[in-house]
């Protein structure tokens, strides 16, 4: 994977998506000196096998864990949007919010999920991870760049171009690489 240097910005539905999904290139990137913030869209309050725990104390649980995670691998900043976990749509809002967050970071690569649901991806059975991919990629292009989507946005979030996308692609043995795509 090469790139321009630029800042870098992943988008992704889960507290520990970032890790599962593009750990390694996360931190390899860090390691080149590249400036990198999280976007987390939901609050993860589904993700746990405990039966002790409730879905509201695990929320603040999940945010720490994903801020230390960001932490070992050198990255600058992590914002969370808070959409219910399991139950993310593709809504004018949410495009809003991930709109509003690409202009704010003004990214030149952004790493998100795979839009797409096939038998052998094995992180694209999760509704969420499909729904913000897909979403991340209608933000990338037209809803950040043009400036006439989002007027509200305007003028403290001027429209931004992003370069680069990367959607990490599950395989059957386990492994996730990134699929790079000029925009
Ligand atoms: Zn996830």
């Amino acid at each position: 994977m090469t790139t321009a240097a630029g800042g870098v910005l992943v988008i992704a539905a889960h507290p520990d998506d970032p890790e599962f999904l593009a750990g390694g290139t996360v931190a390899r990137l860090a390691r080149e000196g590249r400036e990198i913030a999280y976007v987390i869209v939901t609050n993860g309050n589904k993700g746990s096998g405990d039966r002790n725990v409730t879905s509201v104390e695990l929320i603040p649980i999940r945010e720490e864990e994903q801020r230390q995670a960001a932490r070992v691998l050198g990255v600058q900043g992590v914002e969370f949007l808070g959409y219910e976990d399991g139950e993310l749509e593709d809504t004018r809002d949410l495009r809003l919010d991930i709109s509003r967050e690409i202009r704010r970071w003004r990214p030149d690569l952004i790493i998100t999920l795979n839009p797409y649901r096939t038998y052998s991806n094995f992180p694209g059975w999760h509704r969420d991870h499909r729904t913000t991919a897909r979403v991340v990629l209608d933000c990338v292009y037209p809803l950040a760049r043009d400036h006439l989507s989002f007027p509200e946005l305007l003028p403290d979030y001027e429209p931004h171009k992003v370069n680069f996308v990367g959607c990490s692609t599950g395989r059957s043995d386990g492994r996730a690489p990134l699929k790079m795509r000029s925009t």
